[in-house]
């Protein structure tokens, strides 16, 4: 660990959070600003850089003091040239975000990766991953997010196009997925495909509890795990077999990289245990040789809303 000071950016589609972050992922100070995601690319770096500018006048920071900005952005971004390819979300088309901002802020090292890889990063190193080398993060909200860690680095493939998890196909034929083709994980994985789960499920059952609850308040993520609470049958059979998707998911990854944790985040992550239990147990049986090596612990998330922050910074720890 070094006593150097970091920032960390995370960009998201409503707002940017940064923070002043350590050595040791210990954020010490953060705040953040709302988007506006349509105004043009060098705007918006402009607002970024005000809020650098901001972070350091509050911890009383000169940009000296700073060895580097780390960056998470949505979308497709290339590491190593430091530029975003395009954000679906955001005006970033092919903008040389790492230049940009060095200009901008006056801090020459500035260091860019994908959202869901600096908080698989983050959660490695400094969250639910406690440190370990080698992890696969699973981040299950409206879509699927996968980051890969090996040997404490981010594994990110060719021009950084890789780790893209979501899309791996696990029912060839099945679901249509956000990203216009079949049957991938994230089809049946994500916030969105468990709605939908849930929602055939209510139209098969009608008179289910299940039904009764999503005619009243309406279905979002959290619609099958109150229905299951209070112990109906319908919701634990959508429950059950969302699981094994999201297990066979892990399974291949797991199968592929051996890490020593793999972490679940995103919104569903908040359900805990009654997701924890079933998906760790079912990894422990699948896993190819399960016998012989050691087992992988399968963790929620723990830094929440900090991990993409705590991430981007620890993009620059080894400058
Ligand atoms: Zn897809």
């Amino acid at each position: 660990m070094d006593d150097k000071k970091y920032i960390g950016i995370d960009i998201g589609g409503m707002s940017i959070k940064g923070g002043v972050v350590d050595g040791g992922g210990r954020i010490l100070y953060k705040s953040a600003i709302t988007i506006e995601p349509c105004k043009p690319d060098s705007e918006i770096l402009s607002d970024i850089a005000g809020l650098v500018k901001s972070l350091l006048e509050a911890t009383g920071l000169d940009k000296e003091d700073v060895a580097g900005i780390g960056v998470g952005c949505p979308g497709s971004v290339y590491d190593e040239k430091g530029v975003v390819r395009y954000s679906c979300n955001i005006n970033f088309r092919n903008t040389p975000m790492a230049e940009m901002l060095s200009k901008l802020s006056g801090i020459p090292n500035v260091k860019i990766s994908n959202d869901a890889n600096c908080a698989a990063l983050g959660e490695t190193l400094f969250g639910a991953g406690n440190g370990a080398q080698n992890s696969v993060m699973i981040t299950l909200g409206t879509g699927v997010g996968t980051g890969i860690v090996v040997n404490g680095k981010l594994l990110t493939g060719n021009c950084s196009a890789g780790a893209e998890g979501g899309h791996i196909t696990i029912n060839m034929g099945g679901r249509m997925c956000g990203c216009g083709k079949k049957g991938h994980f994230e089809a049946y994985a994500s916030a969105t495909g468990l709605i939908a789960q849930t929602s055939e499920a209510c139209a098969k059952h009608p008179d289910s509890l299940l039904a009764k609850i999503a005619a009243q308040d309406g279905i979002n993520g959290k619609t099958v795990f109150i229905a299951a609470k209070q112990g109906d049958k319908v919701a634990k059979a959508v429950i059950k077999r969302y699981l094994n998707y999201v297990g066979t998911g892990l399974v291949i990854f797991a199968n592929i990289f051996f890490p020593e944790v793999i972490i679940v985040g995103g919104g569903i992550s908040n359900e805990g245990d009654t997701i924890i239990k079933p998906l760790s147990k079912y990894v422990a049986k699948n896993i190819y040789g399960a016998e012989y090596n050691p087992p992988i612990k399968v963790v929620a998330a723990t830094l929440r809303n900090d991990a993409g922050v705590v991430g981007a910074a620890a993009l620059c720890f080894d400058d």
